[in-house]
């Protein structure tokens, strides 16, 4: 079997692998439906999620996919391999896996990096009732963000809009501004949501029924779109008092936007949050993994055109078909260099893990 034959094309045949693997492991699966949504092929929407190791275990890893939907592709085939390769028959001592798959599968299975109400589920984990944070450099470049048409006159203002923002102010901010995060505009992009979200609300419950009680938890949550192609890289997100254990378990290149050394802008929000408050009594190591697709500046503008297309769009349309290829090319390296490189570096992030883990006091 060959490791790109752990990847897929689609939600469903992801989802589908995703429950064989578990079947042929013997591993019971907790389905949780998202019945606010349906797929894109009219298929009911869930996160699953699949324990291996003791139900008492004191050490937890979590590793989830899609929690920006379409990057699913890239976390499901590592999470399938691991479980066809029985990666997982042998744990530490004291130590259990939660394999979350889907985290946002509405997004997953169109394609989408937000879920169904428009959100970017890494902004949504905030308490609501204490103030949201400000992105006011958003609100100078939403209406570039979103032109009233993709291949006209409107777009061609705006896009000179942006280029001379670029000029002014450099790209990093344009980075910034962009993908920060804002809760102004429903619409717009990196919208990080006016209240929680059906995942936020069962991402908790899911986190609190398993590591409730634990004492030490490691989450890996996978991602794409940033960073050069095919490579892994590991951003630290959470308390900055977990950031040198991350160092010791992972190594000297796990990065952390707070000090700047990352591919990401700083963000609030992030699903690391939810779950640390779920599993109050551990101690808390959770990074990200950020394998690279495309340039910046060409995955932005897929996400761009993504959000336009379902708000001004025709998803049936030939343009919309060409967006659609742009914002899956965006988030997938479909190519088996790319999943083999995807492979080595996501198996071997795990074997740290649960390395840093054994060795946690
Ligand atoms: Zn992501």
């Amino acid at each position: 079997m060959t490791v790109s034959s752990y990847f897929s094309a689609t939600y469903s045949e992801a989802r589908t692998k995703f429950l064989e693997a578990c079947r042929d492991c013997g591993l019971p699966v907790d389905n949780y439906l998202n019945d606010r949504a349906k797929g894109a092929e009219g298929e009911d929407l869930y996160m699953d999620v699949a324990r291996i190791g003791p139900s008492d275990a004191s050490k937890l890893l979590i590793i989830s996919s899609a929690t920006h939907g379409g990057e699913g592709f890239c976390g499901s085939g590592v999470q399938v391999g691991m479980l066809k390769t029985g990666m997982f028959k042998s744990l530490p001592d004291d130590t259990a896996v939660l394999l979350i798959h889907a985290i946002n599968p509405y997004g997953f299975s169109h394609i989408r990096r937000v879920n169904e109400d428009n959100i970017d589920l890494n902004r949504n984990f905030l308490d609501f009732s204490a103030g949201l944070p400000e992105n006011p450099e958003y609100a100078e470049v939403h209406e570039y963000l979103v032109p009233d048409d993709w291949d006209g006159p409107a777009r061609a203002a705006a896009d000179a809009a942006i280029q001379d923002y670029i000029a002014k102010k450099g790209i990093a901010t344009y980075q910034a501004a962009v993908s920060g995060g804002q809760h102004i505009h429903a619409d717009g992009l990196f919208f990080g949501g006016f209240e929680p979200s059906w995942t936020n609300k069962t991402l908790r419950a899911v986190v609190k029924k398993h590591a409730g009680n634990c004492a030490h938890l490691a989450l890996l949550d996978f991602h794409t779109g940033l960073g050069p192609y095919g490579h892994g890289e590991l951003i630290y997100v959470g308390n900055p008092k977990g950031l040198p254990r991350a160092l010791s378990w992972y190594g000297d290149d796990v990065t952390s936007p707070e000090a700047g050394t990352s591919t990401s802008a700083i963000v609030r929000g992030t699903i690391d949050v939810g779950i640390c408050e779920s599993a109050p009594k551990a101690s808390h190591t959770c990074v990200a993994i950020e394998y690279g697709t495309l340039p910046i500046l060409e995955v932005l503008n897929a996400l761009r055109a993504d959000n336009w297309l379902y708000l001004k769009g025709d998803l049936n349309s030939a343009q919309g078909k060409a967006i659609k290829k742009q914002i899956r090319d965006a988030f997938y390296g479909d190519a088996d260099d790319w999943k083999q490189m995807i492979w080595d570096r996501g198996t071997s992030v795990v074997g740290m893990a649960l390395k840093g883990l054994q060795d946690a006091k």
